[in-house]
């Protein structure tokens, strides 16, 4: 057997962790160090060498993008002999062990997943069905309860709440959830691992057996195990098995979802005997890019301490872009991206990485406007996220009362007390009139055909719809865009959920006001006697169809940092790197959240193999409320040496003069050439004073939009504009 093959391509330290002795070990080491790759060559060893059997190995990983990665791998050294090995994440492999016992879990055969949304759904319903108020007991904080005491393997009966009156509420909305999703074979997140570790611990047979079977198991990203896992993990092992952990303290960022990094010191306490074996050698980065990165980190205190050196080559400086606004921002990074890709890049070598999912929107928006493919890792394009797609059913009930699919989603949402008797009442009705759902409403409405409290909920409905039309009817698309979302309900109801998620379906509504106010309706629109608000639904509804890639196309990658864990690709964009935004406001004020947003931007950075730009924007509309931002501390920690400020918008200061100095791009060029730029101050014969926030076309086709003082937001076609430079 020819073993060589897997050690080539090791340094020195790596091989000694791909060829240690049996035992306890753990890597630890800082990013793209090899830490995956070794733990891909040791599976093939303890396979070839040790002549460990396939079924004896088990692998962890944190997504299922990388078990598919590592299990390509391994089935490639193996060359297809790597069969009944196990390789999941924590959730799948407990889930394939849950099915494989479901009699002694007690669970049904057909058990199924509850993901969070339906946890929350079923949660509304039951919450309700207790007479609480929903108000005081919403139901992402009954996940929050439920979820965050499974994760520390409680039963509601292990809960003393005696003392605590509202906890004990929390207790019965716990019990009853429990109950009902017992009755209905469902099973949660937390709920397979808890469930999985309750069989371990109770039935000794099948623990026996897994124990005697698994005697080698490996887990990549051990930073961001959490409890449960953790306990999960000593179960599994038992006294015998040989447990390789990965990971790097320096990357652990899901604390705020119980990760615990402790969870490597306690490895080290309760295994036997282990051996730590550090990497330090980097494969990923460019020196410079590598060098910023650690300087970065060194800002955090209580690390494990690590320190991390390059062969590679120095490499371009890392490129800063102070952006005028985020569409100035977008602008500039799809331009590079055009660059590379017609210099011969790929663009599944480019990936765009930002904090939060709501920053996505105008970065789609640039992409698809570049006619440039792009894939969403982890999460959904803007304009299919439930929360858009909630309000826009609104918007589309306003422009045409008979769009059935847009008042199913919402006739119900927020909940107003239309359940599912009501609607199968009126969808019989409807279908035996043929008539939508709107008109049929309106007729047994009329006809007093439904009971008083049904009746009542469902005209409260109608009226609302009614009312929303009315009362927006002579304002701007994003006012009434605005107003929609707060007098329907749905702003108040995802506020009152809670929690990250929640929040980021709050962030995304704001980002809708300010995708319409930003929305200008194509001239044919116009012609064709469209109003601006079917103009925009039709712009949403293409959009959310256009521009996704399928999987196997070159598409520029987009994804939140926290998606980008592991992954690696040579040209990085990290925006949004402003403070407010990243470090958010609210992390900035606490240390350890702090230190744990500076992980991020230290996971973010050392993704990026051969160029990094970091950009920001100096005004951004958050919340619908134009916010001037400083750059980010994290920039400002970088030494400087590593950094280049990249100019290329225009001077602010004379216009006529900037036409020659920042040619470097196409757009800007013809942006200059109509002798104005971005941020300039200019005087309109009607509007009075304003500033130029964006501009698009070029030539006699050339516009630009300008915010004035008083007058609002305009788009204006620069030639006939008789605008003045101040
Ligand atoms: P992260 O902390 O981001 O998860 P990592 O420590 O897991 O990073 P890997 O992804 O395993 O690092 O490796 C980073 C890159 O370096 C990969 O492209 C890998 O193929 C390459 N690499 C690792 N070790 C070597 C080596 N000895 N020689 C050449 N390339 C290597
Ligand atoms: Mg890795």
């Amino acid at each position: 057997m020819d073993v060589s093959t897997l050690l080539d391509g090791l340094n020195d330290k790596q091989r000694d962790a791909v060829a240690a002795p049996l035992g306890n070990h753990l890597v630890l080491a800082g990013a793209g160090s090899g830490k995956t790759r070794v733990l891909v060559h040791r599976m093939a060893w303890l396979m070839r060498v040790e002549e460990a059997s396939p079924f004896s190995v088990m692998a962890v990983t944190f997504t299922n993008k990388a078990a598919a990665e590592m299990r390509g791998r391994i089935e490639q050294l193996m060359q297809g002999t790597a069969s009944g090995m196990w390789c999941g994440t924590f959730h799948g492999i407990c889930h394939r062990i849950l099915r494989a016992h479901y009699l002694d879990a007690n669970l049904p055969q057909d058990f199924q997943i509850l993901d969070s949304d339906d946890q929350q759904r079923l949660l509304r319903r039951l919450i309700k069905a207790q007479n609480l108020d929903e108000k005081h007991w919403p139901a992402k904080q009954a996940s929050w309860y439920i979820n965050g005491k499974k994760d520390e393997g409680l039963r509601p009966k292990h809960i003393d709440t005696r003392h605590d009156p509202v906890e004990s509420t929390w207790l019965r909305i716990y019990q009853a959830y429990q109950e009902a999703c017992d009755r209905a074979g469902l099973v949660d997140f937390a709920e397979i691992l808890l469930r999985t570790l309750e069989l371990l611990r109770d039935k000794a047979v099948i623990r026996e057996h897994y124990q005697a079977r698994f005697q080698h198991i490996l887990v990549d990203e051990f930073q961001d195990t959490n409890n449960i896992q953790y306990a999960w993990l000593r179960m599994m092992a038992g006294q015998q098995a040989h447990v390789m952990i990965v990971g790097d303290d320096d990357q652990s960022i899901y604390g705020w979802r119980g990760a615990k990094v402790e969870n490597i010191q306690r490895f080290l306490d309760d295994f036997t005997t282990p051996q730590t074996i550090r990497l330090e050698q980097n494969y990923r980065s460019t020196s410079t890019i590598l060098q910023a990165a650690n300087t970065l980190i060194e800002n955090n205190a209580d690390r494990m301490g690590k320190s991390l050196w390059t062969e590679g080559k120095e490499g371009e400086p890392i490129s800063v872009y102070a952006g005028f606004n985020e569409l100035d921002e977008a602008r500039f990074v799809v331009g590079k991206i055009k660059t590379w890709q017609d210099e011969g890049g790929a663009l599944t070598d480019s990936a765009i990485l930002y904090r939060n999912n709501a920053q996505s929107r105008v970065l789609e928006e640039a992409l698809i406007q570049a006619g440039l493919p792009y894939r969403i890792y982890g999460g959904m394009r803007f304009f299919e996220r439930q929360e858009i797609k909630d309000a826009l059913a609104y918007l589309r009930l306003m422009a045409n009362r008979n769009d059935d699919a847009a008042f199913e989603r919402v006739v119900n949402t927020p909940t107003r007390g239309i359940g599912d008797r009501t609607l199968e009442t009126l969808r019989g009705a409807a279908r035996d009139r043929g008539q939508t759902l709107w008109h049929t409403a309106e007729q047994i409405l009329a006809e007093k055909a439904l009971a008083g409290r049904a009746a009542n909920a469902l005209g409260r409905f109608i009226e609302l719809v009614n009312a929303l039309e009315d009362d927006t009817r002579d304002m701007a698309l994003y006012q009434q865009t605005d107003a929609v979302i707060r007098h329907s309900g749905l702003r108040a109801m995802y506020e009152q959920e809670k929690g990250e998620k929640a929040q980021a379906r709050v962030d995304n509504l704001e980002e809708l006001v300010t995708a319409t106010r930003q929305f200008t309706p194509p001239e044919e629109a116009e012609a064709e006697g469209m109003t601006p608000l079917s103009a925009f639904l039709a712009h949403a509804a293409l959009e959310a169809g256009e521009g996704q890639a399928d999987e196997f196309d070159d598409a520029v990658q987009l994804m939140t940092l926290h998606s980008a864990k592991g992954l690696e690709f040579p040209l990085v964009f990290m925006v949004g790197v402003e403070e407010g935004m990243f470090p958010s406001q609210m992390s900035a004020e606490e240390a350890g959240r702090l230190e744990e947003e500076r992980r991020l931007c230290y996971v973010g950075m050392t993704r990026a193999m051969e160029k990094l730009y970091l950009t920001y924007a100096e005004m951004r509309r958050v919340y619908g409320k134009d916010m001037f931002h400083k750059i980010s501390r994290f920039i400002r920690e970088l030494p400087e040496a590593c950094l280049e400020e990249v100019r290329m918008r225009a001077n602010v200061s004379r216009p006529a003069a900037s036409g020659g100095r920042f040619s470097k791009t196409q757009t800007q060029e013809n942006f200059n050439q109509t002798g104005f730029s971005l941020g300039q101050r200019v005087q309109h014969p009607k509007f009075g004073e304003g500033t130029i926030i964006n501009f698009e076309g070029s030539g006699g086709q050339s516009r630009v939009q300008v915010a004035f003082n008083g007058e609002g937001i305009k788009w204006l076609v620069t030639q006939y504009a008789k605008l003045e430079a101040l």
